[in-house]
């Protein structure tokens, strides 16, 4: 194997590197939107999809806009009531709250997991774009992670 020059100094000869200097270190906001390797791309109501095969479903980078929501802007495409999809993921910037046919709520804040039943509205809150690294299996979501087919109480 070559040597790239300016390749990585701190492990030639054991000398260390230099104490003092930070390392550089990108914009949260830029690091997080670059292009993702093999990664398809789409755009859907506004929402940035990023989407890479990985073991027998998908990951996910979802770029949701601010004033984003789901029964204003992606209802009329969708054709259902709510949002029918579970996600499962890491919300890694922006804020999103959202509602249950029966009233129930939730919000997420970055740095936060997220876990949202089928059967939602939903829509970021503040100027931030929410971006969620998604969990994904398509249609069979809810049913590989255990969720409910649409959210509902026990009792
Ligand atoms: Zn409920």
């Amino acid at each position: 194997m070559k040597k790239r020059a300016g390749g990585s100094k701190a492990k030639a000869k054991g000398r260390k590197a230099p104490a003092a200097r930070a390392p550089r270190v990108a914009k949260p906001a830029a690091a997080g939107l670059r292009a993702i390797k093999g990664a398809r791309h789409h755009e859907m109501a506004g929402v940035k999809i990023d989407s890479v095969a990985a073991a027998n479903g998908q990951v996910k980078r979802v770029v949701y806009p601010p004033g984003f929501r789901w029964s204003i802007h992606m209802k009329p495409l969708i054709g259902t009531e709510l949002c029918m999809h579970g996600h499962v993921g890491f919300l890694t910037s922006g804020k999103v709250q959202g509602q249950y046919a029966d009233g129930c709520t939730f919000e997420f804040a970055a740095p936060q997991v997220m876990v949202v039943e089928p059967g939602h509205d939903a829509w970021v809150v503040g100027r931030e774009p929410a971006v969620l690294i998604q969990f994904d299996a398509a249609a069979e979501t809810a049913q590989r992670f255990g969720l409910p087919a649409e959210h509902r109480h026990a009792g």
